[in-house]
């Protein structure tokens, strides 16, 4: 029987002080599975600190250890999938390098994997301790939201950190748009999917990178990458609105026409006016935020750009230093 390949892809932006630990804590779990052969796939994501250093020490160190330098900050989401583009193994993890997400999981992924016939083992949290209120409620309304309005379904609480098939990374890679919401693009490409719900833990080292403006922004991608609904949205709003207006102006018409009566109106025009005002600017707003995806996903640009790596194929290899 040969040896079944396992890469992790892990995503690192600012973490000097933790990767090391990190590789250290998940080369204990990897010694529990010797019929597996692991590999790192450490993608630095343009950090400010010393994480590059860090990385090449690392691969110095461990032969199993490949790594891929951004030549700037392209984010996470850009970062797992030069990460998922340089996979070659049998299955392949994405996960956090803050060992937030528990490489004791491997084990029962793999079991998911192999013998409950699943194509991809994810992670929920079930508990969202360390985390303010407001951001709990924040993305509640979030999952909740997506789910109703885009095709593509998560359960509340579903994380990055999964196990999957090659043939479902091989299917995630297909779909190249330059605006990447893994999450989605996770349920969209189908496959069998086992929820598995764990702890979280907070962050040992370094500190979090997501502020609740871009946890703001990451919600608007959530729900624009994966549905028109809110265009649709708006279509509907004019349609009722218009309807509405039709009624008000028979009525008008019989009143003035059979009664006579004059009214001033002042209030009635500038509620009005300041009505549909108001719903043309936010129609307008939903209408600029698909056309500037649009704009963006035509400009073709690629996802990331590599400074350095030491994968054999990658003609921008560091040469010397
Ligand atoms: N990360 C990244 N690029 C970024 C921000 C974050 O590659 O621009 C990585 C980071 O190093 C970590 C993972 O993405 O491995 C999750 O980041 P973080 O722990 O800050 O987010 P949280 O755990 O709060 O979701
Ligand atoms: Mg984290």
């Amino acid at each position: 029987m040969n040896v079944k390949t396992i890469d992790l892809v892990v995503p690192c932006y600012n973490e000097e002080e933790g990767l090391a630990n990190f590789v250290l804590e998940t080369n204990k779990v990897i010694d529990t599975l010797p019929a597996y052969s692991f590999r790192y796939i450490l993608v630095n994501d343009g950090s400010r600190d010393k994480t590059y250093l860090v990385m090449k020490k690392l691969a110095a160190e461990f032969d199993n250890i490949k790594y891929i330098s951004f030549s700037r900050n392209f984010g996470k989401e850009a970062a797992m999938y030069a990460g998922l583009q340089h996979t070659s193994a049998d299955y392949v993890v994405v996960m956090d390098a803050d060992l937030q997400h528990p490489p004791a999981l491997f084990g029962q992924m793999i079991d998911a994997l192999e013998n409950e016939g699943f194509d991809c083992c994810a992670t929920k949290r079930d508990e969202r301790e360390g985390e303010s209120k407001f951001r709990g409620l924040f993305s509640k309304m979030f999952f909740g939201l997506s789910n109703k309005l885009s095709d593509v379904k998560m359960p509340y609480g579903a994380m990055d950190y999964r196990m999957m098939t090659r043939q479902m990374v091989d299917s995630i890679l297909e779909l190249s748009e330059v605006q990447r919401f893994s999450k989605g693009i996770f349920s969209w490409v189908g496959f069998n999917t086992k929820w598995i719900s764990f702890k979280t833990v907070d962050r040992q080292l370094g500190t979090t990178t997501w502020k609740f403006s871009s946890l703001f922004r990451y919600a608007i991608d959530g729900i624009t990458c994966f549905s028109v609904a809110p265009l649709r949205f708006t279509a509907v709003m004019g349609s009722i609105i218009f309807l509405i207006s039709l009624i008000y102006i028979i009525i008008t018409l019989i009143q003035t026409l059979f009664f006579g009566i004059t009214t001033p109106g002042y209030v009635t025009t500038l509620c009005a006016i300041l009505f549909m005002g108001g719903i043309t600017e936010m129609s307008i707003g939903i209408l600029g935020e698909y056309i500037g995806r649009i704009y963006m996903e035509s400009k073709d640009r690629p996802i990331y750009i590599t400074k350095f790596s030491n994968f054999e194929d990658e003609h921008n290899e560091e040469r010397n230093l």
